[in-house]
């Protein structure tokens, strides 16, 4: 693997101890939410055309000046990631998969028309954000550093083309539980809304596909559900994905499905890592199309047993009952399933240092 120096990166480190007092910092650790707090620093790199990648620093997180015309204001070109730091039952602290996130963001970063940032740089400048940011570890049960790592086009010019100034930035923020309620099962809302047609930007993950899932997940919560389910944009027919998860179907006879990539679904990594636990442990995992329709019927009829949802922000969630202007169904018992508990502690033993790691995911910082 190439190293920081062949990129020609040096971070220049600029402390900024503690801006909050321990008192507070103590009670947000202790009940921390998601995503409202953030801790004291942050990574900032810059890229010119011509020069390349420039100027790495870890230095205090601050806002950050941008000029009006700064394309990304203008035509969204901004891509991000997001990972988690595990405190490991050794007590050491752990990133999981974090060169896969760096792959994800170089496809979204290409499809975005934008430049490719190095993987070990990727990877280098998260490592040197939680090495800073260590104290902003959450106290609370199950809780992770979550980390963001995210590129924007600061180049100041209003004409249509990739722009030739970017900055590549990563943040971090104490997470607990990801949805609000904490609720064992999760209800979703099919939405008439799509979030993305073959040929678009479904499978990079940028910033405007979550625009557009606004006013979708807006409706699902007002009709008293959790999440938004988005069916394929030409036949409006095939499950693909939630607003922020994937999915899975679990059947009667102890397969699983789960929608497969065909470009407008985000590949999730955790979606990628159940796949080979699930093979791990001897199940049969298809990846296929499945109907709206036919999840229906299959509720019904038994032959699905379980639905879950997956990604880094709330690992496995079962699905309860799903809803649509239809009407309403529920899966399984309506509660979480055993698969559905048996994968979900699986990874999270990985995740967490609990269990062994056979295929290398976990990177000890
Ligand atoms: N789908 C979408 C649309 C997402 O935003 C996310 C979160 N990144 C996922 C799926 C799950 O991906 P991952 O497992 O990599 O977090």
């Amino acid at each position: 693997m190439a190293t920081l120096a062949d990129a020609g990166l040096q971070f220049t480190s600029l402390p900024h101890p503690a801006p909050m007092s321990a008192e507070r910092r103590a009670q947000v650790l202790a009940n921390p939410g998601f995503g409202t707090n953030f801790s004291d620093h942050m990574v900032s790199i810059d890229w010119t055309e011509g020069q390349g990648w420039h100027d790495a620093t870890v230095g205090p997180r601050q806002p950050i000046a941008l000029d009006p015309a700064a394309a990304v204001l203008h035509y969204a070109q901004e891509i991000f990631e997001g990972l988690k730091a595990y405190r490991q039952a050794d007590g050491g602290i752990a990133l999981f998969r974090p060169m896969a996130n760096a792959a994800r963001f170089n496809q979204s970063a290409a499809r975005l028309a934008m430049p490719a940032l190095p993987e070990e740089v990727f990877v280098e400048s998260v490592r040197q954000l939680v090495a800073a940011d260590r104290d902003w570890f959450p106290t609370v049960e199950g809780g992770s550093l979550y980390l963001r790592p995210f590129m924007i086009a600061t180049e100041a010019f209003l004409g249509v083309r990739p722009a030739r100034q970017y900055k590549f930035l990563v943040i971090a923020s104490p997470a607990g539980n990801y949805f609000k309620s904490g609720a064992p099962a999760v209800s979703i809302w099919v939405s008439e809304y799509t979030r993305a047609a073959p040929g678009g930007t479904g499978a990079a993950k940028c910033g405007g596909n979550y625009a557009a899932s606004l006013v979708p997940q807006g409706e699902a919560i007002a009709r008293g559900h959790d999440q938004v389910v988005f069916l394929d944009a030409a036949e409006h027919k095939w499950i693909e994905e939630l607003g922020g998860m994937n999915l899975y179907f679990v059947f009667d006879d102890g397969t699983l499905l789960t929608p497969e990539l065909t470009g407008t679904i985000l590949p999730g990594i955790t979606r990628d890592s159940l796949l080979t636990l699930a093979r791990d442990e001897g199940l049969t995992v298809r990846e296929g199309r499945y109907s709206l329709d036919q999840w229906r019927e299959d509720a019904a009829s038994g032959k699905l047993v379980e639905t879950f949802a997956c990604g880094t922000a709330a690992v496995v969630t079962p699905v309860g009952k799903v809803a649509s202007r239809d009407g309403e169904f529920t899966v399984g018992s309506g509660g979480p399933g055993q698969l559905t508990q048996r994968l979900k502690d699986r990874l999270v033993s990985i995740q967490r240092g609990q269990a062994a790691d056979p295929h290398g995911w976990v990177t000890k910082l």
